[in-house]
């Protein structure tokens, strides 16, 4: 039997929700954004459910399920254990009230469908139960396809509809005006004007997790400045330059979570906590970076920290010193001609981690860079050599690549523990040649130097 497509105005009306577990949850709380007077029986409730009965959202009877509880329900939805949405399913039945039960076809007298979302746009797909798999790839092609201006269009064009109605007008010529302005074209029109005249707005209770570049600030991407923009407040670590902070808007608040003058790094639970108290007080929150923040930037800690809090984030990517470094040192990173792999490497290791495969690093073919090489230059040079590398090995340290104050020194392996310290932060790139085959030691005998300018 084919089902009866039909949009539901429930502002108002009863609804009973038999259990209160997450899945419980999530029903309410379509329910609510409908507008429907919810009413929650169920012995125990998740603690979202429990808040929203003590704010007076919805009503918590605090038992089982019983028939009664039907009496004058315009729907029940039953998240609960087979056994009972059964008895739901058939009081309901006998009283006339229509039932889902959740995840449970047999039991149900409508499905929920799945909404793409767009204002009063609403795309709902059913499969009749076939393949809820199938409504769920429909939906993300669907909200693909219509974007969230959809919703400002469709808004755009209730108005329109109102006005030539409030009009007199030749009802032929007016069905064709309401067509043409629903064309595609009209579309293609309006999103083309939209995206001149607005900066797509930021959310806010979302962290941005920002990579901000090595220091120079027209390396920021353009997506990082409009939602730096558009901050409420910016957690910043201590590798950026006065010039990105400066970008800050007035009205931000701005908190250095790095070293501050000898005082003591803030934890990094202490960042979390502060990530997720701010997002969940419905700011929009920026976490700024130098570099790329998923390169040695902690990213994945602040990331499970905000998944486990169910808040959402969106990591915003930025150039890694190591580009930054090998554009000031005007070499490549890689070069096909001289081998086929690149390594980003820290000198820095967490406690209790093995140190890196030197021997591994040493017979990559490639490059590496590393990161936080500082203090560390005369033990990076030997593990090297001992792992194989020649000491003639080119290298080349950049400090403060792409900052006021740049600094660019080539070397070699055996010479790098008697450069002078160069001002932090620096890196340290090293030509990782494939010394085993003829045209490596011949690139390291003859130029000595990191590939350059190719
Ligand atoms: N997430 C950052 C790296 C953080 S680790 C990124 O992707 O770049 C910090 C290290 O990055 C520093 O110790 C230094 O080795 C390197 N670094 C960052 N900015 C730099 C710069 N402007 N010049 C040279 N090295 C830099």
């Amino acid at each position: 039997m084919s089902l009866f497509p039909i949009f539901v105005k429930l502002e108002g009306r009863p609804v009973l929700v038999a259990g209160a577990g997450t899945i419980g949850e999530s029903k309410i709380a379509s329910l609510l954004a409908a507008g429907a007077s919810v009413t929650v029986v169920a012995p125990r409730a998740t603690a979202p459910i429990a808040r929203w009965a003590s704010e007076g959202k919805v009503r918590w009877h605090e038992r089982a399920f019983e028939a009664a509880d039907l009496d004058a329900m315009a729907l029940v939805v039953a998240a609960v254990p087979a056994d009972v949405a059964d008895h739901v399913y058939r009081e309901a039945r006998s009283r006339g009230v229509l039932c889902n039960s959740v995840d449970d076809p047999e039991h149900c007298d409508f499905y929920y469908g799945a909404v793409v979302n767009r204002g009063d746009l609403q795309i709902a797909i059913s499969t009749n139960g076939q393949s809820p798999a199938l409504a769920q790839r429909l939906r993300q092609e669907l909200e693909h396809q219509f974007g969230p201006e959809y919703g400002d269009w469709l808004k755009r064009l209730g108005d329109a509809r109102r006005e030539m109605f409030a009009i007199e007008m030749d009802p032929e010529f007016r069905r064709e005006r309401l067509h043409e302005i629903a064309s595609a074209k009209a579309f293609q029109q309006f999103a083309s004007d939209s995206r001149q005249t607005q900066t797509p707005p930021v959310e806010k209770g979302v962290v941005y997790l920002i990579g901000a570049g090595p220091g120079d600030p027209e390396l920021l991407t353009l997506k990082a400045l409009r939602i730096l923009g558009q901050a409420d407040v910016v957690l910043h670590d201590d590798l950026l330059t006065p010039e990105i902070l400066e970008l800050i808007p007035a009205s931000a608040r701005v908190e250095c979570v790095g070293k501050r003058h000898g005082e003591r790094q803030m934890t990094q639970e202490e960042i979390n906590r502060r990530l997720r108290s701010y997002a969940l007080g419905g700011e929009t929150v920026v976490r700024l970076k130098g570099g790329d923040g998923a390169i040695f930037g902690r990213a994945s800690e602040e990331m499970d920290a905000l998944r486990a809090a169910q808040i959402r984030f969106t990591i915003i990517p930025g150039v890694t010193a190591a580009s930054g470094a090998a554009a000031a040192a005007g070499v490549s990173l890689t070069d096909r001609r001289l081998g086929s792999a690149l390594v980003f490497l820290t000198a820095q290791r967490c406690k209790g981690n093995p140190p890196p495969n030197w021997k591994a690093v040493a017979a990559l073919g490639g490059a590496a860079a590393i990161y936080m090489p500082g203090g560390h230059e005369a033990d990076l040079s030997r593990q090297l050599i001992e792992a194989g590398l020649p000491r003639e090995t080119p290298c080349v340290v950049v400090a403060k690549a792409t900052r006021p104050g740049e600094q660019v020194i080539e070397t070699t392996l055996g010479e790098l523990p008697n450069v002078p310290a160069l001002p932090a932060p620096a890196l340290l790139l090293v030509a990782v040649l494939p010394v085993t085959s003829e045209w490596g030691h011949r690139q390291h005998k003859n130029t000595g130097k990191l590939a350059k300018d190719h």
